[in-house]
């Protein structure tokens, strides 16, 4: 296809406007160094969560995970733009905190890395983040009803989860987090919370570990669906939810027993 260029933008020959690389949310800076070959088993490990995340009914086509670089914080690892379904070691990428890639090798990230990158920044503590559309959630992130931990495997958010609502500070977007900036204020919404919500579009999910997130991005939409049951059955009566107390003494127990379930999903999807 031949491209004519104009200020900003590409104008295909047959008169589409194509977006530039800016608009994409690719910058012009140099290509940041490889921290070097990653461990094939981790590598492995973050294909299995894509694909566990997929098989736990927490993204679809669209959602991803990533993980800090086990050996530079400064970078992050995460898949090429794939189904969360499809991906295998082959397709993880590694980028800055920026979100270049550094060894792009023709393949693009997601659009939403700005997510993954922005947190790293902020969040010395978080080494893993699953962003997903999970439909059970979605309630919460339009109503500003409070999600609370209906049982002990919800009880990183005995706390709450605040929700991020784009249009505060961007206006009428197309509601993805396509830039530094959206990413910047998602992570500041976050603050030192495990979870937040996105109005209209989905949730964050945090952790420590791989594992461990993608612990709290399963149990978030589980909890968000018995939350929903509940309200249903206590037709506005009282909701015995955990206490911030019991969130953090239940939340110990799960960050120590995660690895079950890690090992349980792991094999389901045949890994
Ligand atoms: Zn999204």
């Amino acid at each position: 296809m031949r491209l004519v260029q104009c200020a900003c933008h590409q104008i295909s020959a047959n008169g589409f406007m194509a977006l530039s690389p800016a608009d994409m949310g690719y910058s012009s800076r140099p290509v940041p160094a490889s921290a070097g070959p990653v461990d094939r088993a981790i590598l492995e490990d973050l294909a299995a969560a894509s694909r566990i995340l997929a098989d736990q009914g927490v993204v679809d086509a669209f959602g991803h995970v990533s993980m800090r670089h086990p050996a530079r914080p400064d970078r992050f690892l995460m898949s090429r733009s794939l189904a969360p379904a499809l991906v295998s070691a082959d397709d993880i990428m590694e980028f800055d905190l920026d979100c270049e890639a550094c060894e792009a090798r023709g393949r693009s990230g997601f659009l939403e890395r700005f997510i993954h990158g922005e947190i790293y920044k902020q969040r010395a503590d978080v080494n893993s983040v699953v962003h997903s559309h999970s439909p059970s959630v979605i309630p919460f992130g339009l109503t500003g009803v409070p999600m609370r931990a209906m049982y002990h495997n919800a009880a990183f958010l005995a706390g709450g989860a605040p929700i991020f609502n784009i249009h505060d500070k961007f206006g009428a977007t197309d509601m993805l987090v396509g830039n530094h900036q959206k990413g910047a204020e998602l992570a500041r919404i976050l603050g030192q919370n495990p979870i937040a919500l996105m109005r209209a579009h989905g949730s964050v999910a945090t952790g420590p570990s791989l594992s461990i997130a993608v612990f709290r991005a399963v149990y978030t939409e589980v909890n968000a669906r018995l939350q929903l049951q509940t309200h249903a059955l206590a037709g506005g009566g009282l909701i015995a939810a955990l206490d911030q107390e019991e969130g953090v003494k239940a939340d110990a127990v799960n960050i120590t027993s995660a690895s079950r379930a890690w090992d349980l999903w792991k094999r389901r999807v045949g890994m």
